[in-house]
C-alpha cells in the first residue's frame, strides 16, 4: 500500500514554516507498512487543494489531508475533499455543541463561523480533537477514485500528533494488509560518496527485495540507509541483515557504525569500554572536535579536555611544543602535530592526547601548504602517529573534515 501526504496552507510555501507533520506521519505510516509515494504541500486556494485531492486519490490508497481545517475563510479543507469526492458535508450538531460548550466553559460566546468545524464529509468518522477544536475526518471509499483510505488531520502539530496516535493509528492498523519495514543505518567514515556508491553498486545488485539510498552526511562521513518491506518483521529483517553483511565485507573497518551512531559516540563507546581516557590540543578546529566530543552523555568517563592552541605561544604555553620545533617546521607540520598530541597528553595525564593542526583557509594558504591540509596526531606514549591529510571544502567543511579524521584515529586505534 501506498500513502500521499498533503499538507495544506499558504505559510508552508514561504521561507518562513516548513511541512514538519509529514516527518512524523511517515514515520508512522512505515511503522504500518505503509509506503510513503508521494508528499504535497499546496496553499490555501480552493482549485489548487481540489486539483491536489484528485491526483492524490488517483495515485494513492491513503491520502492524508492536514491543515486548512480552522474555523476561518482560509480553511478549505473539508469543502475541498468533499467537493473532489462529490459527497455532501454534513453539519453535526454534536460536534457544533461540543464547541459551544468549550467557548461557553471560557465565558466566551462562540462566533458563527466556528460552526462550520461541525461539517463532515457524507460517511465519514469524525474524530475528536481533545487538544484544539477542529474535528479530524476519517473516511474508507470505494467509488470513481477505487479504493481508498482518506484521513483529515488538523495542522497544528501537536493535535495532529495525538489525533493520529489516538484515532488513527489503530484504525489504520484494522485497514492496511500487515506488512513490515526493516532498516539499517550503516556509516562509513573518511571516504567520499563516489567511491562509496561506486564499490556498493555491484553488492546491491546481489541483494534482493532491499531499498538502498546513500546520503553524505557530515564531512567525512557516507550514509547507506537499508530498507526492506515483508509480511513478517523477521523477513524484512533477515533481507537488511543479508545485505548489511554483504556490506560489512567490502567496506570493513571503514564502516564505524550499524545502527546510525555517531562517530563521537563510537569513539566514546570504545574508550569507555578499554576504560582509557583523552585529551586535545586543537589549533585549526578551534574546539570542534572537543564539542563533538562533549555532545556525547557521559564523555566525562573519558574525556579529560584540553586547549584550543591557536597562537604559537599558546602552542607552547599549554602544550609544552617547543618554540624552536615551530620556527624550524612551522605551526602547520607533522613535527608540530606530533609534539602538541603528546604534550597535552602529558599535561592532562590522559591515555590518549590529540593534536590537530592545519590550514582551514580561506586565506593563509601556500603552494607547499595550501588550504585543507591538516595534520592529525595520536600519541599514546610510546608511538605518536601522525595523518596527513588535505580536505576539499570551504573552512567549515575541512574544519570538520579534520574532526572527523581525528575521531576516526581513535576508533581504529581502540577496536
Ligand atoms: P491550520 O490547521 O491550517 O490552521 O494550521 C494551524 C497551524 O499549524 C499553523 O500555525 C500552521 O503553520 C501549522 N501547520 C499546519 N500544517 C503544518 C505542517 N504540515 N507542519 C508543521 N506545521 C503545520
Ligand atoms: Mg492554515
Amino acid at each position: 500500500m501506498n500513502a500521499e501526504i498533503i499538507a495544506i496552507g499558504s505559510e508552508l510555501l514561504t521561507p518562513f514554516r516548513q511541512d514538519t507533520n509529514s516527518l512524523f506521519l511517515t514515520e508512522q505510516l512505515n511503522r504500518l507498512g505503509v509506503e510513503v509515494s508521494f508528499k504535497t504541500i499546496v496553499g490555501d486556494r480552493r482549485p489548487d487543494l481540489i486539483n491536489v485531492a484528485r491526483i492524490a486519490l488517483s495515485r494513492a490508497d491513503v491520502v492524508i489531508f492536514m491543515g486548512g481545517l480552522g474555523p476561518t475563510e482560509d480553511d478549505l479543507t473539508r469543502e475541498c475533499v468533499a467537493e473532489t469526492l462529490g459527497r455532501p458535508l454534513k453539519r453535526h450538531a454534536r460536534i457544533v455543541e461540543d464547541l459551544r460548550a468549550r467557548f461557553a466553559a471560557r465565558g466566551w460566546k462562540m462566533a458563527e463561523n466556528n460552526e462550520r468545524q461541525g461539517d463532515v464529509i457524507d460517511g465519514a468518522d469524525a474524530l475528536d480533537n481533545k487538544r484544539g477544536s477542529a474535528p479530524g475526518q476519517f473516511l474508507h471509499i470505494d467509488d470513481q477514485y477505487g479504493h481508498a483510505i482518506i484521513v483529515l488531520l488538523p495542522g497544528p502539530p501537536h493535535e495532529l500528533r495525538g489525533m493520529f496516535e489516538e484515532h488513527v493509528f489503530e484504525r489504520l492498523k484494522r485497514l492496511v494488509p500487515a506488512q513490515h519495514i526493516a532498516t539499517r543505518e550503516l556509516k562509513i567514515g573518511m571516504i567520499g560518496e563516489s567511491m562509496v556508491d561506486k564499490r556498493a553498486a555491484p553488492i546491491y545488485k546481489a541483494a534482493q527485495g532491499v531499498e538502498t539510498t546513500i546520503l553524505a552526511g557530515t564531512p567525512g562521513e557516507v550514509q547507506l540507509h537499508l530498507r526492506a518491506q515483508a509480511s513478517s518483521f523477521e523477513e524484512a529483517q533477515k533481507r537488511v541483515d543479508a545485505l548489511a553483511t554483504l556490506l560489512e565485507d567490502e567496506f570493513e573497518d571503514a564502516i564505524f557504525a550499524t545502527k546510525g551512531e555517531s562517530m563521537e559516540q563510537i569513539v566514546g563507546y570504545y574508550l569507555g569500554m578499554r576504560e582509557k581516557t583523552l585529551a586535545v590540543a586543537e589549533s585549526c578546529t578551534g574546539g570542534m572536535l572537543a564539542a563533538r566530543i562533549t555532545s556525547v552523555p557521559g564523555s566525562s568517563r573519558y574525556f579529560l579536555g584540553g586547549a584550543v592552541v591557536y597562537e604559537n605561544s599558546v602552542k607552547t604555553a599549554l602544550a609544552g611544543v617547543p618554540p624552536l620545533l615551530i620556527a624550524e617546521h612551522g605551526a602547520v607540520s607533522s613535527q608540530v602535530a606530533a609534539a602538541l598530541a603528546e604534550g597535552i597528553r602529558n599535561s592532562c595525564k590522559s591515555s590518549f592526547g590529540i593534536g590537530i593542526t592545519g590550514v582551514a583557509g580561506p586565506a593563509g594558504g601556500s603552494d607547499e601548504k595550501p588550504v585543507g591540509l591538516v595534520f592529525h596526531a595520536l600519541a599514546d606514549g610510546s608511538h605518536t602517529e601522525v595523518i596527513e591529510r588535505t580536505f576539499p571544502g570551504d573552512r567549515d567543511r575541512i574544519r570538520h573534515w579534520a574532526t572527523q579524521q581525528a575521531l576516526d584515529m581513535v576508533r581504529r586505534k581502540l577496536m
